[in-house]
């Protein structure tokens, strides 16, 4: 109860619970999910997945873990979020972690984690790149700040639902290729980026060093501008990228009967007004990324019903997600207002740099409700509380 009772010194306990109501409100954001469960037991799912680095590096082998389990046994490693992938099962507790699972053997939280034995892996799981923490063609790990969009194959037959950048789809490096606004309407196509530079540090020093640009903050943060060639996002539900095209001659098959756009992926691609190094290939022979329109699953379904015995037929029930509903597999939502979430959002919280009072909370949280009551006449009137009224309940709760 120190923590707790410093903190108190050091904001009135008004403010304290407006403080503890936003970081309540923005664990909620982060785990909407109520962490109870990890699905191991369950086996292969879609599900959203995290890997965890730190226990790579521990244990030289790549994996990911649940939900749950990225919050309640990982919360403090380095973890890359994976988003969903098919017929996963967890790996936390298995010889791919390390240290034990402590959604399923909660026991671990008091005994000393030497002595626990690791359940063994589901072999049936894969492992690409992304467990590495890298995405895409480029190879690069996410960064949502300056990233263009990225779009996930759907069929992963060739790429295991990687994820792509627009630019990598069409066969540009990314970094090569100029999407920032102008303002005059003139790319500056040819202006590289350093790769693994943050663009928008980068664009501000260009803007300030050849002072032509009109470019306000506000632009720089808004969206980029389309890429030339490729279908705007309005435009498809997913995708099935050139690796899995190429892989798969069915997917040429889904692309004529479903009409699909495409773009050809083109390796080394350069922008128009570039010089364009001489092609090895003709147009049309290059492998394409093909675009799925929101009615696909209706229509592939209809194709599957009426042709069973084609040669797409039989793909399609070898790959049924491709026309039947595909859910990811959630926990139940956390409805609970006094729930563990919030201390588990505390602990996660803390695993980044955290200020005292985030820590103090979690002792807080314990006592919130009797808390609640003895503050809300003072909340009511406004009225700052004094030292000896907080110690007086301090006391009054020890005794209780
Ligand atoms: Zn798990
Ligand atoms: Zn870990
Ligand atoms: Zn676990
Ligand atoms: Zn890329
Ligand atoms: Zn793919």
């Amino acid at each position: 109860m120190r923590t707790l009772a410093m903190i108190i010194s050091m904001a009135t306990l008004i403010d304290y619970i407006e403080a503890q109501q936003a970081l309540e409100k923005e664990a909620k954001e982060l785990m909407p999910y109520d962490p109870k469960e990890c699905t191991f037991s369950i086996g292969p799912l879609r599900q959203d997945l995290y890997a965890c680095l730190s226990c790579y590096r521990k244990t030289g082998q790549l994996n990911s873990v649940c939900y749950a389990c990225s919050i309640k046994c990982h919360a403090s490693h380095d973890l890359v979020e994976l988003f969903t992938k098919r017929n996963r099962t967890c790996d936390c507790g298995t010889t791919r972690v390390d240290g034990p699972c402590f959604v399923r053997y909660p026991k671990w939280n008091n005994l000393d984690v030497k002595d626990y034995s690791p359940d063994i892996p589901d072999s049936s799981n894969k492992y690409s790149h992304n467990f590495e923490g890298r995405f895409c063609e480029c190879d690069m790990p996410y960064n949502p700040l300056s990233d263009s969009n990225m779009i996930q194959c759907t069929l992963g037959v060739a790429c295991d639902e990687d994820w792509y950048h627009e630019e990598c789809i069409m066969g540009y490096t990314p970094t090569t290729v100029d999407r920032r606004p102008t303002g005059n309407g003139v790319d500056k196509l040819n202006d590289l980026d350093e790769p693994g530079m943050d663009a928008e540090s980068d664009l501000r020093n260009k803007t300030v060093e050849k002072n032509e640009s009109t470019i306000s903050d506000d632009e720089i943060s808004g969206n980029l501008l389309p890429l030339e060639g490729f279908p705007s996002l309005e435009t498809f539900e997913t995708i099935i990228c050139w690796k899995c095209y190429n892989k798969c001659p069915e997917v040429k098959v889904i692309e004529s009967l479903l009409e699909c756009d495409f773009v050809e992926h083109i390796p080394n691609r350069q922008m128009q007004g570039s010089e364009e190094p001489l092609r090895k290939k003709l147009k049309g022979d290059y492998t394409k990324t093909i675009f799925l329109k929101s009615n696909y699953k209706e229509k592939l379904k209809a194709y599957m019903n009426d042709n069973p015995e084609t040669k797409l037929g039989k793909f399609l029930m070898k790959y049924p997600f491709l026309y039947e509903e595909d859910p990811v597999y959630r926990p139940e939502l956390d409805e609970d207002d006094t729930s563990s979430v919030f201390e588990l959002g505390v602990q996660k919280l803390n695993s980044v740099p955290a200020d005292q009072a985030a820590k103090g909370l979690a002792a807080y949280s314990q006592i919130k409700s009797k808390l609640t009551e003895f503050l809300k006449p003072f909340a009511e009137t406004g009225k700052i509380v004094t030292e000896d009224e907080v110690k007086a309940f301090f006391t009054n709760i020890k005794k209780s």
